[in-house]
């Protein structure tokens, strides 16, 4: 199988290529612009593996996407803007990656008649839920520009299914953590931080809450998808740990030796959704799908990784940048 994997060299993306590669379990092209996320280092564990292809290229741009679409069994599309702090600052490039950039690829996918797209999102786009859990049923309702051009993105990948009858699935997962994650995103932002004895902002009253699962995880899940989903099928990847941020902080900061001082409760996010929660049912009763990785083993191993990985996140400079921003 020859597989197109867009945003590749991302924290999702990324453990998705190793895996496949470390197993022979696929051919795959990695396109991937090299945003501020992107970063080839975190290929470098498969790098030089003939089955890998790497094209420097952006999703936005149709003539790149032509010339590499063709051959290819199937498309994995990771790529996105996905950090919602910034789609508040500025939700243009979301718009342009996140919709267009999925439109263009839908498109070239169609041409050049690959077999199956798979279209990768987020819990995010339902919104805020106070109490049980969403099923694939559920209508999107997003609240931030990220949210809402993941889900724009995903009703398109739908809409290819239903109006050409192209075979694409959708699948919908909760937070990620592990390694290789740009530090930004709360996990690696506060172990990073509290690596370096520095100071970490949380946001509100902490009482935000999240489902937690390990990246790897979660692409088994996607590759799950990929080989046996439902043609036009909608696959929540969830059944991870469910935490506020007061509780996960409280793990962060035992697994760094620090405590409470370390941290500022600076002012709640604009639109911070309070809650979210997926019903994984379905990929568990089609797919035979369940996290392997418990939270506390899965939070050891990540807090282990980025303390024997200072080199990978001190090159990304993500630490300092977000610094500039809380
Ligand atoms: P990331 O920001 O780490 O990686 C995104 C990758 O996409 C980067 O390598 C970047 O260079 C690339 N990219 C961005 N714009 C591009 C463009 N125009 N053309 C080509 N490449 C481009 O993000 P991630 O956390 O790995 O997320 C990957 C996907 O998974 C996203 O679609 C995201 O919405 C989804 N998702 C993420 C999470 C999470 O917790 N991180 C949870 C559920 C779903």
């Amino acid at each position: 199988m020859r597989i197109l994997v867009t945003g590749g060299a991302g924290f999702i993306g990324s453990a998705f290529v190793r895996g496949l590669l470390e197993r022979d379990a696929a051919r795959v092209t990695v396109l991937d612009a090299l945003t501020y996320s992107g970063n080839p280092a975190n290929l470098e564990p498969v790098a030089g593996r003939p089955g890998l292809t790497f094209v420097h290229g952006d999703i936005r741009d149709a003539g790149t996407v032509d010339e590499v679409m063709p051959g290819h069994d199937a498309v994995v599309h990771f790529a996105a803007e996905s950090h919602v702090d910034r789609s508040i600052d500025d939700a243009s490039p979301f718009v342009t990656t996140n919709v267009l950039g999925t439109q263009v690829l839908l498109d070239a996918a169609r041409r050049h008649a690959v077999g199956r797209f798979v279209h990768v999102s987020t819990d995010e786009v339902y919104g805020s839920i106070e109490k049980g859990s969403w099923t694939e049923e559920q209508p999107v309702a997003p609240s931030s520009a990220y949210s809402a051009t993941k889900a724009a993105s995903d009703l398109l990948a739908l809409a290819h299914h239903r109006t050409h009858g192209m075979d694409v699935v959708v699948t919908r997962c909760s937070n990620n953590y592990g390694p290789y994650q740009f530090p930004e995103k709360l996990i690696p932002l506060f172990v990073t931080r509290l690596l370096d004895g520095g100071r970490v902002p949380l946001y509100g009253d902490g009482g935000n809450v999240r489902e937690w699962l390990h990246v790897e995880d979660h692409c088994r899940g996607v590759e799950l998808v990929l080989r046996k989903g439902r043609p036009g099928g909608i696959y929540h990847i969830g059944g991870g740990a469910e935490l506020s941020n007061r509780e996960l902080v409280e793990r962060l900061l035992a697994a760094c030796g620090a405590d409470w001082s370390s941290v500022d409760f600076v002012a709640d996010r604009k639109g911070h959704d309070r809650r979210y929660a997926l019903c994984a049912d379905r990929i568990r009763e089609e797919l035979g799908f369940a996290p392997r990785i418990g939270f506390e083993e899965g939070l050891a191993r990540t807090v282990a990784w980025y303390t024997e990985n200072r080199a990978w996140w001190e090159r990304t400079g993500g630490n300092a940048l977000t610094a500039a921003r809380t």
